[in-house]
């Protein structure tokens, strides 16, 4: 069975292709040499990962190729971190919450390379939880799952399943592992965070791992027929 996975991110895949069934080969956005870039402007990561899978869906479905014709699905994820105090914010602008800093400051626009924007992201989430003490947070991820119908006359079938890790931005940052917001975000039940815990402890209990074995699931009970 062949999957395309809506992304490039060296690191996802890898995460990916580890968690899928040996039966599964996932390809990535430049095996199938989609260049195009998308544009999230869903409100909800609900729809912005169903936005990514079905850009991938229809350029794939628009060609005669090998690849189109062996493809069986298309899945895309979008992340968010979800600060309880801030009604779930960043939530879908978890990636460019830096942004708005930057528009507090009235600082002008310039260039940021990613490690950048990473820090300027949890200096954000650090600055708004100043002096708050509840300070619960949790990461989500959605995945859509975009799957070839079996017949002809059929519609392609949606499927949206969702990962969570639940647990607190800490008081300042710690450690230098994982990416993103990692060196603020402590998993419930731990006491360090992502950025201080080994990769192989972040990667049994995230967030991204979570909604990739709920993935699994529905590909193993959904795709049993093919
Ligand atoms: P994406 O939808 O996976 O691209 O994630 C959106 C943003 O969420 C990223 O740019 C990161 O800032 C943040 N993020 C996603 N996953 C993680 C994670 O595992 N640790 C820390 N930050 C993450």
């Amino acid at each position: 069975m062949t999957l395309v996975f809506a992304s490039n991110n060296a690191h996802k895949l890898e995460e990916v292709r580890a968690m899928m069934p040996v039966s599964v080969r996932v390809l990535s956005l430049k095996d199938i040499r989609f260049e195009q870039d998308i544009d999230e402007t869903g409100t909800t990561l609900e729809e912005n990962s169903l936005i990514k899978a079905q850009a991938v869906w229809e350029f794939i479905s628009h060609q005669k190729s090998e690849i189109s014709n062996q493809m069986d699905g298309v899945f895309a994820d979008d992340t968010g971190l979800e600060i309880d105090a801030l009604d779930g914010q960043p939530g879908v602008y978890t990636a460019r919450w830096h942004l708005e800093r930057r528009k507090d400051e009235g600082g002008r626009t310039k260039v940021m390379g990613e490690r950048e924007i990473f820090a300027a992201n949890r200096a954000k989430a650090l600055h708004e939880l100043e002096g708050k003490t509840h300070r619960g947070a949790q990461f989500r991820t959605v995945i859509t799952l975009i799957k070839r119908p079996t017949t002809n006359d059929q519609q392609p079938s949606v499927i949206q399943v969702e990962g969570v890790v639940r647990g607190r931005i800490a008081e300042e940052e710690y450690g230098s592992g994982g990416f993103g917001y990692d060196p603020v975000f402590i998993p419930e039940g731990y006491d360090k965070t992502f950025g201080e815990l080994p990769a192989e402890v972040k990667n049994s209990i995230s967030h991204r791992a979570k909604a990739l074995e709920e993935l699994v699931k529905v590909i193993n009970k959904t795709y049993d027929q093919i």
